[in-house]
């Protein structure tokens, strides 16, 4: 076990200069292990950060430019746009884009695979040679399915509060590049912005690590199953899932309330990504770009017979 060093300052060396631990905010023994452990992963240089949206700001604050413009993949994780709205009064312009196809003109390219909740896949074929900077979130994949940087990507952003800790108890964030000056720019403004992780956290990633690929292999079994089960279920219409990892989603007609406030074993709540089964109607947050019946359901590590179960019987409840 790597102990966990609270410390947010340590002393210079018997000359007066800084070694390679001096204030928390720049760097930390805990923090290093975690970002070494995961860059193994991804074949990259990993940095940390306070939450998944700490690591999406900090690469905007660290590449985004007034008058610049990002085109993100339609249907990717509701809160990335919201945050690119948000920037509107800095002259940064986004807009949405079927990542199934090639990317219109941009700055910065921003990916999700798969996409939370629609669950589409980038197409890197058709990105190959796209002159602005590729982000793939890869929240969702995780580095077991798919290693990004090897696909095109120049930067991978994880919420790592989801599969890659995976028990619901830490929010953290992550990025990873190979490139060595796009890894110092991130640094620099994650040491000055303040968005580093806490020593806590990033050793709740040295744990989930551990288990991250068998983990990854129970969800992805689970959920091929359940997403093939709902498919043939009357009361669902369109189930969407990429093959592996542990989110899907599928749509009912009308309200979906029922199901969702009707199960037992499934957890209704936000995020995905943990041991526990977890499903919400995305509707309530994202309004019209979202179906009003699509649940999205993140397939925890329970029994599957009895996930079914408690879906068949939450599903009944729409008569
Ligand atoms: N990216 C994706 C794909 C997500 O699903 C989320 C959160 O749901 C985030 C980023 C933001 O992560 P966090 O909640 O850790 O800030």
């Amino acid at each position: 076990m790597q102990p966990i060093d609270r410390s947010t300052v340590w002393p210079y060396d018997e000359h007066g200069d800084p070694g390679a631990f001096y204030y928390a905010r720049f760097d930390h023994p805990t923090g290093v292990a975690a970002e070494a452990a995961l860059g193994t992963l991804e074949g990259g240089d990993a940095l940390l950060y306070a939450s998944g949206m700490a690591a999406v700001s900090t690469a905007v604050l660290a590449f985004g430019r007034t008058g610049g413009r990002i085109a993100i993949a339609e249907g990717a994780y509701f809160g990335t746009s919201k945050f690119f709205s948000l920037l509107a009064p800095w002259g940064l312009e986004y807009v949405e884009f079927d990542q199934t196809g090639p990317a219109p003109d941009a700055d910065i390219v921003w990916l999700e695979a798969p996409a939370n909740p629609t669950l589409t896949l980038p197409n890197w074929e058709a990105l190959r040679g796209h002159p602005g900077l590729v982000v793939c979130d890869a929240t969702v994949a995780t580095p077991v399915y798919l290693r990004s940087l090897d696909e095109g990507a120049d930067i991978v952003v994880h919420s790592a509060t989801k599969f890659l800790t995976g028990h619901h108890d830490a929010l953290l964030g992550a990025t990873v590049t190979r490139d060595p000056k796009l890894t110092a720019r991130l640094r620099e403004l994650r040491a000055n912005a303040g968005t580093v992780a806490a020593p806590e956290v990033a050793a709740a990633l040295l744990r989930g690590l551990k288990t991250l690929e068998i983990r990854m292999q129970r969800h992805t079994e689970s959920a091929t199953e359940l997403a093939r089960r709902l498919a043939g279920h009357p009361a669902v219409s369109l189930v969407r899932y990429p093959g592996y990892s542990g989110l899907l989603s599928f749509d009912v007609a009308g309200d979906p309330r029922p199901v969702e406030t009707g199960t037992r074993l499934i957890v209704n709540a936000t995020s995905l990504g943990g041991v526990r089964s977890s499903m919400e109607s995305r509707h309530r947050w994202e309004g019209d770009r979202i179906p009003i019946g699509l649940l999205r359901l993140s397939v925890g590590l329970e029994d599957v017979d009895e996930l079914w179960a408690d879906l068949e019987q939450a599903l009944a409840r729409l008569g």
